[in-house]
């Protein structure tokens, strides 16, 4: 029986893991893979305080090191339902139920997909979700980046270093990045834009060779040339094991209070699974902290 059981080793279940250890509770962290969460798929983190410039995956294990010494017992499984009877918990995964008085549920948010023809056929051979993962394979190529917001245009920097050619292409003629992301692609001599277009198909026989756009104010198909599509655009939450509690909206992010209180007494949600405004890795441990030290004052309160 865990005093509190955190789902997800992203930064903010390590941080919810860190406040609550501190606290004296027992602590279990459940992870379907490896800790960091999305911070393993992204080389450089300009905007954590404290560093100038980390990489996710170091940023993580700095996070991760001192949660053994305070004896948080890591646990692997991939969470599939959640049951409440009266104050007990039990988080079921594939393999073993777990018993907790509290539960904080931070299980982040995964890549959305764009759901065009030749996107599923051609994943893994051309079609990524992760420059940091598969960008050296891509040396001296003509690349695609899919979308406008702050990963599109940082990853398609980052993919610079491999490719011959970075092309952007967004559904609107403005990006949503951060502005410092912007200026930075946009004085980049390797990056260009398609502006105003969608992508209708990824076409290729093994590899991607080639993508086919549609101008979203004209109509006008046109199609040309790559040897590889990476897609940012956006995240859908990962909230299915949780939607028999009634605490998500109705896109399945979920909804808290200030105190990262759900509708269900003794259940946490925290970081970018949470129905929030900004989500970044300082968001996701500020509600880490607030949740470490809420489920403090839950067992202080009922044992
Ligand atoms: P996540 O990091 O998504 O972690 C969730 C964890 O839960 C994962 O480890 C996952 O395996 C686990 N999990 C999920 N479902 C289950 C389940 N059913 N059972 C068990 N475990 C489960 N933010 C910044 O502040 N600065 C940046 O420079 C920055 N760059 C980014 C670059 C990219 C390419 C991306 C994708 C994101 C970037 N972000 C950045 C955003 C930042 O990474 C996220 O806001 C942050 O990681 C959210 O943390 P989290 O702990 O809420 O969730
Ligand atoms: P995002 O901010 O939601 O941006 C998604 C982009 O994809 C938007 O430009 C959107 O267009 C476009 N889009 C959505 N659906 C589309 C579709 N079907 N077809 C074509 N384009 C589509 O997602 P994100 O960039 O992955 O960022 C997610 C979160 O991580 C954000 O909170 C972000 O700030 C954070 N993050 C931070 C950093 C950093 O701080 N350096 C880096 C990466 C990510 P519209 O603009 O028209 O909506």
């Amino acid at each position: 029986m865990y005093d509190t059981l955190i789902i997800g080793s992203g930064p903010a279940g390590m941080t919810a893991a860190l406040y609550a250890a501190r606290s004296n509770l027992k602590v279990g962290l459940l992870e379907r893979g490896i800790y960091g969460g999305q911070m393993n798929n992204t080389s450089e983190i300009e905007n954590y305080p404290g560093y100038a410039h980390i990489s996710g995956p170091e940023l993580a294990e700095k996070m991760f090191e001192p949660l053994e010494k305070l004896g948080v017992e890591h646990v692997f499984g991939l969470v599939k339902d959640i049951q409440v009877e009266g104050r007990l918990k039990k988080v079921i995964t594939e393999d073993a139920v777990f018993e907790a008085k509290t539960v904080i549920i931070a299980t982040g948010a995964s890549h959305r997909k764009l759901g065009v023809p030749g996107e599923e056929a051609l994943n893994s051979r051309g079609v990524s979700y992760c420059a940091v993962c598969d960008g050296a394979f891509f040396r001296g190529e003509d690349l695609l980046v899919v979308g406008g917001g702050d990963s599109a245009v940082e990853e398609a920097a980052f993919l610079t270093q491999f490719a011959n050619s970075v092309t952007i292409v967004h559904r609107r003629d403005e990006l949503r990045a951060q502005k410092l992301l912007q200026d930075r692609a946009f004085s980049n001599e390797k990056i260009s834009f398609i502006w105003d277009s969608v992508v209708k198909e990824i076409k290729g026989e093994n590899r991607v060779e080639s993508v086919v756009f549609e101008h979203v104010k004209t109509g006008q198909v046109t199609e040309q040339a790559f040897g590889g599509t990476f897609i940012y655009v956006g995240l859908d939450p990962v909230s299915d094991f949780a939607s028999g509690l009634g605490i998500t909206d109705e896109s399945g992010w979920i909804i808290t209070d200030d105190h990262m209180k759900t509708a269900v007494d003794g259940i946490y949600t925290i970081g970018d699974v949470r129905q929030k405004d900004l989500r970044q890795i300082t968001t996701a441990v500020g509600d880490g902290a607030i949740a470490g030290q809420e489920a403090y004052k839950y067992i202080v309160e009922h044992g």
